[in-house]
């Protein structure tokens, strides 16, 4: 399938879509998700285009797993998570549903089960407050 660069993801790239952004490079951006399966679910994706992992450059790759390193961090601190879990979803027969590439930023403590993956948006004034706080905990 051929890459569709009027995915959401893509219009966010380009400004043309809105995101709670928590950070942002030359090379990707990482942004709240508005159907969160915890507190504090981010989105990290490149800048280029491409629907896969195995779509893009090694570069682009390589800076997309940097960022979300970096992002991680301080979702893990701002949630005050003992965990995180980092997901990646290839081709739909993988559950993706945003055919531009991306990671999934989870944290995670025992006993607080994961909603829905991309089912129920949570509250917008919320999810601002929350992409506050994590742009200010990256370092
Ligand atoms: P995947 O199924 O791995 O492709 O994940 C796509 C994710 O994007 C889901 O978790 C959705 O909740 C999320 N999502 C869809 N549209 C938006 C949007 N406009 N802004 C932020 N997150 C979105």
């Amino acid at each position: 399938m051929a890459y569709d660069s009027n995915n959401i993801f893509a219009k966010i790239v380009r400004g043309e879509a809105p995101a709670f952004k928590v950070y942002e490079d030359d090379h990707t951006i990482a942004f709240m998700d508005i159907m969160p399966q915890v507190e504090g679910h981010v989105l990290v994706i490149p800048k280029e285009g491409g629907e896969t992992i195995f779509d893009i450059s090694d570069d682009a790759a390589a800076a997309l797993v940097k960022t979300t390193k970096k992002v991680a961090a301080a979702v893990k601190k701002v949630v005050d998570a003992p965990g995180v879990m980092l997901a990646q979803l290839n081709g739909s027969a993988a559950g993706q549903t945003v055919f531009h590439v991306h990671f999934h930023i989870i944290p995670r403590s025992g006993g607080i089960d994961l909603k829905l993956h991309a089912r129920e948006k949570a509250d917008f004034e919320q999810l601002k407050a929350l992409a506050a706080k994590i742009a200010a905990a990256i370092v």
